[in-house]
């Protein structure tokens, strides 16, 4: 079993070697300089625009607030139509500028919000349409924009997971108007707690720095209704450490993602989250579907069996971010008005995935997968509480 007896997190931060970090934090204290677009700063800035292959990049001292900026900064309002299928932050910030989320069904194979569904959701009011590259599997961002066009409408991209995919060799930051990347510390490539919006618009930067930074043009202007976003010089240097040590994480993942693929592949009931052809896989998450028909119990059933071994996976994005108090009394939240995503809610979760993630806790984890497969089937008119206690 899980020998170590530590807990197996479904991820872990990359960390750069202390005293590394320890020597950039002397340069900061010899600059006397904490924040406000200070030497770091700038230097990640650049790095991380050479990195995601854009043109433009505004470093924020979180994602959710570069988010909630990126809304701002194109003047939206009335309804932005979104996914369901994501982390509360995407539809919070659309409430903290006081428009209203119209939620739109997914597709059941990249998870990222229907194209084919959008346009009956359009309204005189509706502004953007705000798609979340879940796990990082690319919205399908052709026929979005096409939409868009069509409508007058803004694109605005939650990139969280999405750090370094690619569509057919073009950079994931270079679609739609805005795409937020978040530099959390569970995402692949973080600056302690950061995040940035990348843009083609030249003309979008001013805009975005004035408004991260109070709106203050300088010591006699504040011209914007702005807010704090800035990151600080502790994180850029953490970044500017963490970004050189990405790559290598990244092959790492990708080899154990390989490993879980080949174990789970024909799982009955079992289906992997994969990237369409031509996607480089940010490998930002492993994430499978159990649909209980075939593998014979749930995904419930299965987290129960991994918790009791100390093996912690998340069932992201469970509960849907339409059925939030907050949110489910729109109409367009309602269950029947989601199926796709009401479906894929009961059925996801993304296992422990990082690069120094034992070879044999991967193991221990398909053999738990595999043995409550063949468990339910062979005992299939157990209850399954019955299942939970035999396992
Ligand atoms: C992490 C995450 C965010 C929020 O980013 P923070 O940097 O934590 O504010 C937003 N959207 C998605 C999809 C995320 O996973």
């Amino acid at each position: 079993m899980n020998r170590s007896k530590e807990p197996i997190m479904v991820t872990r931060p990359l960390l750069p070697e202390i005293d590394s970090y320890k020597d950039s934090l002397d340069s900061i204290w010899e600059s006397k300089w904490l924040s406000n677009n200070g030497r770091k700063s700038q230097k990640l800035e650049v790095e991380v625009a050479n990195y995601l292959g854009v043109n433009n990049v505004s470093l924020f001292n979180n994602g959710t607030i570069a988010l909630l900026t990126a809304v701002q900064s194109l003047r939206l309002q009335g309804e932005v139509i979104t996914t369901p299928f994501s982390f509360p932050a995407t539809t919070h910030v659309l409430a903290w500028n006081g428009i209203q989320p119209v939620f739109c069904d997914i597709c059941p194979e990249t998870l990222t919000i229907d194209p084919k569904r959008i346009e009956e959701l359009i309204t005189a009011r509706t502004s953007a349409i705000l798609g979340v590259h879940v796990f990082g599997v690319p919205c399908y961002v052709e026929e979005i924009q096409k939409i868009a066009d069509r409508h007058g409408l803004r694109v605005i991209y939650d990139g969280a997971h999405a750090f370094g995919t690619e569509i057919d060799g073009k950079p994931i930051g270079t679609f739609g108007d805005i795409t937020m990347f978040s530099f959390h510390p569970t995402k692949l490539f973080h600056t302690g707690e950061g995040g940035a919006l990348t843009f083609n618009d030249e003309n979008l930067k001013d805009r975005i720095n004035l408004l991260k930074n109070f709106g203050i043009k300088n010591q006699e202007e504040v011209i914007l209704p702005g807010i704090n976003g800035k990151m600080n010089e502790l994180s850029a240097a953490m970044g500017l450490e963490v970004l050189p040590l990405v790559d290598a994480e990244r092959q790492r993942r990708a080899e154990i993602r390989n490993l879980y693929c080949s174990r789970l592949e024909n799982v009955p009931g079992v289906s992997i989250v994969k990237m369409p052809n031509g996607v480089k896989n940010s490998e930002q998450y492993f994430v499978i579907r159990i649909s209980e028909k075939d593998f014979g119990s749930n995904r419930d059933h299965v987290f129960e069996l991994l918790k009791e071994r100390n093996i912690f996976p998340r069932k992201y994005f469970y509960p849907l971010i339409s059925k939030y108090p907050c949110y489910s009394a729109l109409s367009s939240a309602r269950p029947e008005a989601l199926p796709v995503a009401t479906q894929i809610e009961s059925e996801v979760l993304c296992l422990p995935f990082y690069g120094e993630l034992p070879l044999e806790v991967i193991s221990n984890i398909c053999n738990v997968i595999i043995a409550a497969c063949r468990k339910s089937q062979a005992g299939s008119k157990m209850t399954n509480r019955e299942k939970v206690d035999v396992a």
